[in-house]
């Protein structure tokens, strides 16, 4: 019975493509352009849903401050 060498080896420094999670160079984000086109179709959309609330959360506060300087 004899050991595989292979053990022994080091797993070279390496990241996973936040997307579909595929084992990439430490220097990528993503390992496809079309991983990077999913990637920044989601940041785009998480922009969005997190702008949308702020704005209507500014228009109702400054309803209320309209309100309150006019005695409404
Ligand atoms: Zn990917």
């Amino acid at each position: 019975m004899h050991k595989d060498k292979d053990e022994n080896v080091k797993i070279p420094p390496h990241s996973h493509c936040i997307v579909c999670g595929k084992p990439i160079a430490p220097t990528k984000v993503t390992c496809s352009r079309e991983c990077e086109e999913k990637l920044m179709k989601m940041e785009r959309d998480r922009r969005y849903n997190t702008l949308v609330p702020l704005i209507i959360l500014f228009g109702a506060v400054a309803i209320l401050i309209i309100r309150s300087l006019f005695g409404l």
